[in-house]
């Protein structure tokens, strides 16, 4: 079954058309980047991905589950690291990814244990009685990542994960996420650049304008690199 299976999706807000008509499969266990230059869809699709928000037409399923009809059952399959933190700033973050273990109906023993693990995956460990707001960027970073993974998530959506982030924390974080998908995580990753998707990825559909214009191992759009919308997402 595939990670992700989407039809005919489309989202309107007013007159702007954020999705018009988008078809999409991300097979299960795979990398698959999301790749395209501002104002594309990405996050408008994640939304949707996520139950944020409501598509005006076509339909999104996560392992089987339609987004809308099996809102929960889609939502408990997702870890979602998204692009705006929004995290509670004043509780040490341990106590923090406790407590949404627990939302999630994770007893509070397994939550403090799933935290602490949480954390050392990330590397974080070391900071669990800090408060969110004291953690450097980078570590703000790896947070949001061991948030996502609290659930223990079949699928782990990342929403730009390395925008304006250094390139040493840059690759750390790249080594993560890499070693998560090889233990049997399906990743969707939106980027801007190119360079990451190749880097990181199986497979990559290029979105742009709301619609799917390519779907492609980064090899085949590498070796594509004269196109247009390659040669804007490489700036
Ligand atoms: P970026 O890479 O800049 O984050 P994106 O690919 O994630 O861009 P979206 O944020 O999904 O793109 O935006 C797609 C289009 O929908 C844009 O034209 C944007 O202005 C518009 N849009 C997004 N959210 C809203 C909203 N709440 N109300 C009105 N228009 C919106």
């Amino acid at each position: 079954m595939p990670a992700i299976e989407i039809d005919a999706l489309e989202k309107s807000y007013g007159d702007v058309k954020a999705l018009s008509g988008v078809d999409l499969t991300v097979p299960e266990g795979s990398f698959f980047g999301l790749l395209g230059p501002n104002g594309a869809g990405k996050t408008t699709f994640i939304n949707i991905l996520v139950g944020l928000v409501r598509a005006t037409g076509g339909t999104a399923k996560v392992f089987g589950h339609d987004v809308e009809s099996e809102y929960q059952a889609a939502r408990d399959c997702i870890g979602l690291a998204p692009q705006e933190f929004n995290v509670d700033r004043f509780f040490p973050i341990r106590e923090v990814l406790a407590h949404k273990a627990g939302y999630h109906g994770i007893s509070k023993e397994r939550a403090r244990n799933r935290a602490a693990k949480v954390l050392k995956r990330v590397g974080i460990y070391e900071k669990r009685n800090t408060r969110f707001d004291w953690l450097s960027g980078g570590m703000k970073r790896r947070f949001v990542l061991a948030r996502a993974l609290i659930t223990n998530p079949d699928l782990l959506i990342l929403d730009e994960p390395t925008a304006g982030v250094d390139v040493q924390l840059r690759r750390e974080l790249w080594e993560t996420i890499t070693k998560l998908n090889e233990g049997g995580t399906t990743i969707l990753l939106t980027t801007h650049y190119i360079e990451e998707a190749e880097r990181l990825c199986d497979e990559v559909a290029i979105l742009d304008s709301g619609r799917v214009i390519d779907v492609a191992s980064p090899e085949t759009l590498m070796n594509r690199g004269t196109d247009d919308i390659v040669v804007k997402l490489r700036d």
